[in-house]
């Protein structure tokens, strides 16, 4: 081993791809499921004041102004059960880092996001992908586990399929479990309905949250953990100790506020979809219902590398993801009415 090499469990380690992102202009970008709406005025403004604000000062460690507006808008009994983080990749972090000792075991189904893996290859932990089975349900298997298993991640809705456990087999799934059960709710917003609830209920639930994805604020990171105050006073310990800076408090707290402008931009949102959906299937796709702000569709063809390839000389990105042992296909994130007509019209060019 020479001065320099990072730990033998690093050894291995590939770069985190999320997408492409090119600087902002040139691509009608439809690859990484962000808003392609702004953000709601309340938000610019809040941001906007916020410019002649305390930035000589470290900010509120436990960014209390967003937690209390969050606990009151979801109905949660206090803001304890929330902790905030510098976009919920961090929440993730903290809880594989809280959780998960070296040689441990986490477990997550497969295909979904690939980052919990990398999560714990950094942690020198083991991971276990459970395959989703036909119809994207989970086998019972995922309920199981052994006292090496520390915790298990469920996106949902799920990325790249956009589809749904629903509730009642989450709860089940987390009486059976002899750990936590991460419910990433990344995409809740977009299906109508969610596991706020249940935390409540089962100690051992935890439900992640983004302001990346809904409320149009990928490019300030902010997200959050809602569960019981008892755990998330420990997960507090241990995370960096201004991990919120104080621009993306103020802007996240405005957002959350920000009830009526999320559920139009949503109601918007899910009908272009619902629209993206039906064009492509006529145009011979297999599509799989989504209840998020993407649609995962494979053609018979085969030809989803080319397609993406097509579509990116013509300005347009999409996500193209290739799973080992399970096939490939284009991931298309929900854009404005006009971004999605001009993806559509290329694919039906690249087919015809
Ligand atoms: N969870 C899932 C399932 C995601 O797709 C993403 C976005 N890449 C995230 C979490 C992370 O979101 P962010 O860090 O922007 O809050």
């Amino acid at each position: 081993m020479s001065k320099t090499d990072l730990r033998p469990a690093l050894s291995r380690m590939l770069p985190y791809t999320p997408g492409e992102q090119p600087p902002p202009g040139k691509f009608i970008k439809l690859n990484t499921n962000e808003s392609p709406y702004p953000p709601p005025q309340e938000v610019i403004r809040a941001i906007q004041d916020a410019a002649t604000g305390p930035l000589n000062r470290y900010p509120d460690p436990t960014a209390r102004s967003f937690r209390n507006e969050a606990s009151r808008v979801l109905g949660l009994p206090s803001p304890d059960w929330i902790l905030a983080g510098n976009g919920s990749d961090e929440i993730l972090t903290i809880l594989v880092r809280g959780f998960v000792g070296e040689g441990q075991k986490l477990r997550l189904p497969y295909p979904s996001y690939i980052l919990y893996r990398t999560l714990a290859d950094i942690q020198g932990a083991r991971w276990e992908q459970t395959p989703f089975l036909d119809g994207w349900h989970l086998p019972t298997m995922f309920g199981q586990g052994d006292a090496d298993l520390r915790l298990v991640l469920l996106p949902n809705p799920n990325s790249p399929s956009g589809t749904i456990v629903p509730k009642d087999e989450i709860a089940k799934l987390a009486e059976s479990l002899p750990c936590p059960l991460v419910v990433d709710e990344a995409y809740a917003d977009f299906a109508g309905d969610n596991c706020l609830d249940l935390v409540r209920s089962h100690d051992n639930i935890l439900v992640t949250r983004t302001l990346s994805k809904s409320y149009a604020l990928a490019g300030i990171r902010f997200g959050f953990l809602v569960g019981s105050p008892a755990i998330l006073g420990k997960l507090g310990n241990i995370k960096d100790s201004y991990n919120c800076d104080y621009l993306a408090t103020v802007a996240a707290t405005a957002a959350i506020g920000a009830q009526d402008w999320l559920r139009e931009t949503v109601e918007t949102m899910n009908q272009t979809r619902a629209r993206m959906e039906t064009r492509l299937a006529e145009l011979g796709f297999n599509v799989t219902p989504s209840k998020a702000n993407f649609v995962w569709c494979t053609h018979p063809s085969g030809e989803h590398e080319a397609m993406h390839q097509f579509l990116k000389k013509n300005q347009v990105l999409v996500r193209y993801m290739n799973f080992p042992d399970w096939g490939d296909g284009l991931r298309i994130s929900v854009g404005t009415d006009q971004q999605v007509d001009a993806c559509l019209m290329l694919l039906e060019r690249y087919l015809s």
